[in-house]
């Protein structure tokens, strides 16, 4: 660096540098005052270097320097010296080294008590740290994720670019349109009474860019969405957005698997090549009880309906009966689970909807006591080898419909798989889920709701099904998952009208209010529009996987807390009655 101010950063100095003089920025990270000596660790965020503040500099940069506080920013100007014998710190890059000072400035002075310590142990309360996270963000986690941030996001640039795709913003106050999520709105001071809303997501514009003809486009896009505050959401999420033309799914893929292969590499260096793993939806509801399998371990669901279909215990024959089914796992070594283990874990089914957990400990190679009672050896036998259970295991079994014996025992399985030690560390499994239903049934308001977004086309085979079948209607649409997360769905889209009214149809929207909540996007495509597809990656929750982090926060650089509120700004506020006025509002009683 050669600036005015510095010629160094705080983490470039280093044996070869001895004998230069210097000039170095940076935060006072501790000031330790060795009788006659004051040693600065002085940093930035590519390092830091010690400072040696000697006792014959003048009175006033000594009184100076002594009446330091912690977080300070100086200007430190000096010579390079080696570090005396033994004392050399070789766990840091500039550790061979340190600059005697002949000069020192304070360019902004630290109150004497700082708010949270720039310190990755003892945290404060998060809350704390939120409010003060400009400090916050001085630690060295933090400092690390925002910089692999920075390269991820280049890294995804570069490859689209590469491919082809160009970046282009789409507009942030859109027309309110339900998309899954409710929407912000932004009121409109020249038109009393009306809203902007802010996009949930590029949607209905990269659609548009598609019959404009940019073939390739891409963006990492904000995405507002006015949730419900769960554990770890954001109500602004960043995507990786995009959309391509003249494409089936395989060309998607393979884009997609080059970002983040991208990613991967410029963020942490792992390869993670593609073809990524695929499964369709069906078989990931069969065989793990969810549509984002972590695939890292095994204790895969088995269906045990035909063994049990009319075995002596009443439940599972009317389930079985009911057009249910009886499914089971077997969770290793667990067969010493006490009560009132169990019962945590029929209470955790029972958050899914199961009615019951049947729980059944296998000892000496035979499943003993409570319902095995009511089952006949020849029919224990024949689950123990269906879930291929081993000694002291125990064989979770739920009979339910087809849906919660499946999603209950994908929870169970998923809770185990934590709590058991099955996971290894530092492994990621990515994995296409293809073949989505195209609709799901929405019991509170008995209507068929779109599985993704009503712009999925349907399975060409199945266009005939809409009307009569709605249910076994297979969407082309697909969810990238990576270690049970899931991080981005995406879709070949609707081109033509007619197939659009006839999914509109299903899902209840009148054409009228088709024509009021996506009429510019129907004329559109009467335009000529191409056959298109394409795909959104959750970009935090990308690097949050990626670098084993808990928190989505800990990825943004001023996320909202849990409440989603902006603690640093102290948002949402209350704004000037004027501006109410000007916007036409008023506070319903
Ligand atoms: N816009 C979709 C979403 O936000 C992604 C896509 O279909 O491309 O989930």
């Amino acid at each position: 660096m050669s600036y005015v101010l510095r010629t160094h950063t705080c983490g470039e100095l280093a044996a070869e540098d001895v004998g230069k003089t210097v000039a170095l920025c940076g935060w006072a990270q501790s000031v330790r005052d060795h009788g006659g000596l004051i040693f600065i660790d002085l940093r930035d965020r590519y390092g830091r270097t010690q400072v040696v503040v000697r006792p014959d500099l003048s009175e006033v940069v000594l009184e100076r320097t002594k009446g330091l506080h912690r977080e300070s920013v100086i200007q430190v100007e000096g010579t390079v010296l080696a570090r005396p014998e033994g004392t050399s710190n070789p766990s840091m890059p500039t550790g061979d080294i340190e600059v005697i000072a002949s000069g020192m400035k304070v360019m902004g002075e630290a109150a004497p008590v700082l708010p949270v310590e720039v310190s990755d142990e003892n945290l404060a309360n998060e809350e704390v740290r939120l409010r003060y996270r400009y400090v916050d963000l001085r630690r060295p986690s933090l400092q690390a994720n925002m910089i692999a941030r920075h390269r991820a996001a280049m890294a995804v640039r570069n490859y689209l670019s590469d491919k082809g795709f160009l970046e282009i913003q789409t507009p942030l106050l859109v027309r309110s349109t339900p998309e899954g999520a409710r929407d912000f709105v932004v009121p409109s001071r020249n038109f009393p009474g009306k809203f902007y809303a802010l996009p949930q997501s590029p949607q209905l514009y990269k659609q548009l860019l598609m019959i404009a003809g940019f073939d390739r486009y891409f963006q990492l896009a904000p995405c507002f969405r006015d949730e419900d505050q769960r554990a770890d959401r954001q109500l602004v999420h960043t995507q990786v957005d995009l959309e391509m033309s003249f494409c089936d799914e395989e060309d998607i893929f393979s884009i997609v698997e080059g970002v983040i292969s991208a990613a991967f590499k410029e963020a942490i260096g792992t390869d993670v090549r593609g073809p990524f793993l695929r499964i369709t939806y069906d078989e990931a509801m069969e065989r793990f009880g969810s549509d984002k399998p972590d695939m890292r371990f095994g204790m895969e669901l088995r269906d045990l309906t035909d063994l049990v279909a009319d075995s002596d215990f009443g439940i599972f024959r009317n389930v079985c009966a009911a057009g249910g089914r009886v499914r089971g796992i077997s969770a290793p070594g667990c067969a010493g689970f006490s009560r009132r283990q169990i019962d945590d874990l029929t209470e955790l089914a029972r958050v899914y909807r199961a009615k019951g957990l049947v729980a059944l400990k296998v000892e000496d190679g035979k499943i003993e006591g409570g319902v095995a009672r009511h089952l006949s050896p020849e029919i224990l036998n024949g689950i123990m080898s269906r879930l291929g259970s081993a000694d002291r295991d125990l064989i979770l079994i739920v009979a339910d419909t087809p849906q919660v014996s499946a999603t209950a025992l994908g929870q169970l399985r998923r809770h185990l798989g934590k709590e058991l030690g099955l996971i290894p560390n530092g492994e990621y499994k990515l994995l296409w889920v293809t073949d989505f239903p195209l609709f799901e049934w929405n019991p509170d308001d008995e209507r068929w709701d779109p599985m993704h977004h009503i712009f999925t086309m349907p399975r060409e085979r199945d266009f005939d099904l809409l009307e009569a079948d709605p249910g076994s209607v297979k969407g082309r649409q697909y969810d990238l998952v990576l270690n049970g997360t899931e991080l981005g769905s995406g879709s070949i889209r609707i081109n033509d009208p007619e197939i659009q009214k006839r999914v509109m149809n299903v899902i209840g929207v009148t054409p009228e209010e088709a024509e009021e909540k996506f009429g510019f996007l129907l004329r559109a495509y009467q335009y000529g529009g191409p056959v298109h597809g394409g795909f959104a990656i959750g970009f935090d929750r990308l690097l949050a996987v990626m670098l084993g982090l808990d928190s989505l926060r800990d990825i943004i650089a001023f996320p909202q807390n849990a409440a989603g509120v902006s603690l640093v700004d102290d948002c949402p506020n209350e704004i000037d009655p004027r501006q109410w006025e000007e916007l036409h509002l008023k506070l319903a009683d």
